[in-house]
């Protein structure tokens, strides 16, 4: 089979567990021939990532905690330092406290407004220059977002205006970094039950919604997000750059429930 990234070195950040997004991306880029550094959160995730790392041959497991800009430049000095270079970045890192992802987006509070939109937005425009200094050949820089910034989603409140700046912030990396070759996308993925998901009020219902009214009807996989970063971060996707690609099963489109799905 074609080994599309074979040659590539890049960072992916978030790695939680085997549930996490950035899992799905990591094995299939792994399964393509990439070179892989992993960020953790903290020590206490070290014992999940440290065998994931092992199956995917990742030999750098670097710890960052993205609200500490110090955290964000040791970790750029530790890949200057073995690698000189990099290729690409997976940002799969968001946060926001979860007593207020239920009841109303109006009674944020603003240490946690602050917080989530330093975590789930800020840190990516951090790692993007950062990483663009490692890129002197050109890159490709991933986040990842949620419809939740398009449509008001129950339950979504701040995470839904974090992730819509986190979408214009894409668009504005891609412009400064286009001229250098760098290209920046986001994938809007469709729910998948997660750490990070499991603290969204209604969980199961949203995701049971998208399984019943989805143009294919069902939901979609961390495999299948992984597929579309590889289209994002390989010479496939070397036209797109600024774009937001929907990977939710065609949910997006959706204006009403479909007359054949059954009630929840
Ligand atoms: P996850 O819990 O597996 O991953 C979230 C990651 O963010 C964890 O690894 C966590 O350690 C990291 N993180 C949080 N705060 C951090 C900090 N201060 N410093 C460093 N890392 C920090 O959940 P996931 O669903 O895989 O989330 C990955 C991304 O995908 C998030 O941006 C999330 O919003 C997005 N997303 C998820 C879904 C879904 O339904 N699961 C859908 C669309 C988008």
């Amino acid at each position: 089979s074609q080994r599309l990234m074979e040659g590539k070195r890049g960072l992916i950040m978030g790695l939680a567990n085997d549930k996490s997004i950035a899992w799905g991306i990591a094995r299939t880029l792994a399964d393509h021939g990439a070179e892989i550094a992993l960020s953790y959160q903290g020590e206490a995730l070290l014992k999940r990532v440290t065998p994931l790392a092992e199956q995917i041959g990742a030999t750098l497991k670097i710890e960052c905690n993205v609200t500490d800009q110090a955290s964000i430049d040791a970790l750029f000095a530790t890949l200057e330092e073995k690698w000189g270079k990099i290729d690409f970045v997976v940002h799969a890192i968001g946060f926001s406290d979860k007593s207020e992802l239920r009841g109303r987006y109006v009674d944020t509070s603003p240490e946690n407004f602050r917080m989530t939109m330093d975590v789930s937005v800020y840190s990516f425009t951090a790692v993007a220059r950062r990483a663009a200094a490692m890129m002197s050949a050109g890159g490709s820089l991933l986040t990842l977002t949620y419809y939740g910034a398009e449509q008001v989603m129950p339950h979504y409140n701040v995470m839904g205006v974090a992730k819509a700046a986190l979408e214009a912030s894409v668009m504005y990396i891609a412009e400064d970094l286009g001229k250098h070759g760098i290209r920046c996308n986001a994938i809007s993925a469709g729910p998948i039950k997660t750490l990070a998901a499991s603290g969204i009020g209604d969980f199961r219902y949203i995701l049971k919604w998208n399984e019943l009214n989805s143009p294919l009807r069902r939901n979609v996989t961390q495999e299948e997000v992984g597929k579309a970063a590889l289209y994002l971060l390989s010479d496939l996707g070397s036209g797109t750059t600024a774009e937001t690609l929907h990977v939710d099963a065609g949910y997006h489109v959706v204006g009403m429930k479909a007359a054949d799905a059954p009630d929840i």
